[in-house]
């Protein structure tokens, strides 16, 4: 068995719903803290697990580079590894590569590109984007796609897609001559683990039979027609969740919107649907109203490293000399940690400082600002259906 979505509320377009996978239950709408290298930068796990995070992102190519898949896939794969017993999800890979490489070359057969870390030269195809993946053991893998460029020609942009449709049955089929292999339970470590913690989520990966689950991923540029197309021709293909991809690539905010609400539209309604990438607290608000099942985003812990933090009365920068004399929490309407214990005054100061500190307690508010966010619009989304 992999993973099922079940829906439980509808309002609108947006849905309250439950994605139970191998390692438990991920309540949706979801954001999914990125933990690119097997870390959410500066938090750990247990504090993870007290934010209720139910689901992270770790990055393939980041862990292809370092440590390596098969570091990680000794070690029980990334559960074992970083010791998170909850749900994961990989990205394939794509992103990164297309994102942090000048000197990427595409072919059919899959993309060269060189190591931002040693310049080394390196390969990724379909095929072993997959392997990768199942190395790294998350519930949740991603098709091998290419993200195309914005702006772009319309026959460019055709394309692209067109090849990511190839490699999206590449993808599969790889994937479904190879979804046992993956490395679940199989370090001492792990079984010991789980065993002490008594785990709190069911964990059904020990069954037999569990297994990973692909999401397939619509791209299509800003083209509203190539993305009408591209989900349908993903949708054919068959995946038990699909992703839009391809977007917050540095095009104007109304047109993501727009593209999002018009391939949402082709996307079948029983199965969870992912927006990679996005986005600000209110974006992601928006877009679970829209339909959009499941989010990702470095934005709360890469701006907490700079000192800029979500409230409920909108974005602070703690690095300001106006909080220094401020006794105040920092979102006097936020019950995390750091807003029950700390003051502005002690938080601007740890920044100014340069105390790593700081790093931990300003990532730590933005992601519980987040995660609110959702259960949120998760509940009046529930909340709607029952006052009916
Ligand atoms: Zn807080």
């Amino acid at each position: 068995m992999s993973t099922q979505f079940q829906i439980e509320a509808k309002s609108g377009s947006g849905r309250a719903g439950k994605l139970i996978t191998p390692h438990g239950e991920v309540e949706t709408p979801v954001f999914m803290p990125v933990g690119t290298l097997a870390s959410v930068k500066g938090v750990p796990q247990d504090v993870l697990e007290e934010l209720g995070v139910q689901i992270l992102l770790g990055n393939t190519y980041h862990l292809y580079l370092r440590p390596g898949v098969e570091t990680v896939r000794r070690m029980g794969g990334l559960h074992g590894f970083m010791s998170w017993e909850r749900s994961i999800l990989t990205d394939s890979g794509g992103f990164q590569v297309f994102s942090l490489n000048d000197l990427r070359k595409v072919t059919e057969e899959g993309v060269t590109f060189r190591s931002h870390l040693d310049g080394s030269l390196h390969f990724f195809t379909p095929e072993s984007a997959m392997a990768g993946q199942i190395g790294l053991g998350a519930d949740i893998i991603m098709a091998f796609d290419e993200c195309t460029e914005y702006p772009a020609e319309r026959e460019r942009v055709r394309e692209s897609m067109e090849l990511t449709l190839r490699w999206a049955e590449r993808s599969k089929r790889y994937f479904e001559e190879h979804k046992e292999e993956v490395p679940w339970g199989d370090s001492q470590r792990s079984r010991a683990r789980r065993q002490a913690a008594k785990q709190v989520t069911a964990d059904r990966s020990q069954e037999s039979g569990a297994t990973q689950a692909l999401f397939g991923i619509v791209q299509g540029g800003m083209d509203r027609e190539l993305r009408r197309e591209s989900a349908l021709r993903t949708v054919e293909i068959g995946f038990p969740g699909y992703a839009i991809g391809g977007l917050s690539v540095g095009e104007p905010r109304e047109m993501t919107r727009e593209i999002v609400e018009s391939t949402l539209e082709y996307l079948p309604a029983d199965k969870p649907r992912y927006l990679m990438g996005v986005g600000t607290p209110e974006e992601i608000a928006q877009y679970a109203a829209m339909g959009v099942d499941m989010m990702d985003c470095v934005l709360p812990t890469r701006a907490a490293r700079h000192g800029l933090l979500f409230t409920s009365e909108g974005k602070i920068s703690i690095k300001q000399a106006r909080y220094a004399q401020d006794e105040n929490a920092l979102d006097p309407r936020c019950g995390c940690r750091v807003c029950q214990r700390y003051s502005r005054a002690y938080l601007r100061h740890l920044y100014a400082s340069n105390e790593m500190l700081a790093q931990v307690l300003n990532s730590e508010h933005n992601l519980h600002f987040y995660l609110e966010t959702m259960r949120r619009v998760r509940a009046s989304t529930q909340d709607r259906v029952a006052s009916k």
